[in-house]
């Protein structure tokens, strides 16, 4: 059996945030978005690989004249935690020096990754630079950032679904999963026999 049906059928997950959830919650986003940049003509930038379903949903509830382009970073590899080191795997495009940029993410984790790109794209001298995150876990911070717009805090378990991935796969998951404790603790007691 696949490992998206193993998620979706043999509740190794369960759901932490449903489709409707999410979905409204974006449209809330959208709707602030689109205040603050009518008439700014932003770039959006998003971060891959994660950040592009939220992205496509989000972009589709603001109404304005934007620009998207994409940025590659890594930190985490195929682990389930951050490595500490960020590093650009592929560049954005567009010029941003004199361009209000908006940076969407799917989760802030740690914020080391926020941290990096506030320094690398702050130093392109963009006319402002803000960012939105669709998840953000508070009792991961690291390192501490200012997040413009946060979807959904959540607490510090690994998820997966809704464009997050585990070892690249589960990403076209339609809710956003966490590991259930249960099932976890259940693992553990096999094991330990
Ligand atoms: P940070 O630099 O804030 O520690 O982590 C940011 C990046 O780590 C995210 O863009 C995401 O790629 C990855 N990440 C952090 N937490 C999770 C998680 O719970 N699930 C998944 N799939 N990725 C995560």
């Amino acid at each position: 059996m696949s490992e998206f049906k193993k998620v979706v059928y043999n509740e190794k997950f369960r759901v932490l945030l449903n489709r409707e959830q999410i979905e409204s919650r974006i449209k809330e986003l959208g709707r602030e978005i689109t205040r603050e940049y009518e008439d700014k003509n932003p770039i959006m930038v998003g971060v891959l690989n994660g950040a592009f379903i939220f992205m496509a949903d989000l972009i589709r509830y603001t109404e304005l004249d934007m620009e998207i382009d994409f940025i590659k970073i890594s930190s985490y590899g195929n682990s389930k935690k951050s490595t500490g080191k960020v590093r650009i795997l592929k560049d954005m495009d567009a010029e941003i020096k004199g361009r209000h940029v908006l940076v969407v993410e799917d989760i802030v984790d740690t914020g080391l990754s926020i941290k990096y790109l506030m320094d690398r794209l702050g130093a392109r001298q963009p006319a402002s630079l803000k960012f939105v995150s669709l998840l953000f876990k508070p009792e991961s911070v690291i390192e501490k950032v200012h997040i413009d717009h946060i979807g959904f805090e959540i607490p510090s378990s690994f998820v997966v679904g809704y464009g997050l991935d585990h070892q690249q796969i589960l990403r076209n998951l339609p809710a956003i999963y966490v590991m259930d404790e249960q099932t976890k603790r259940k693992k553990t007691t096999y094991h330990d026999r």
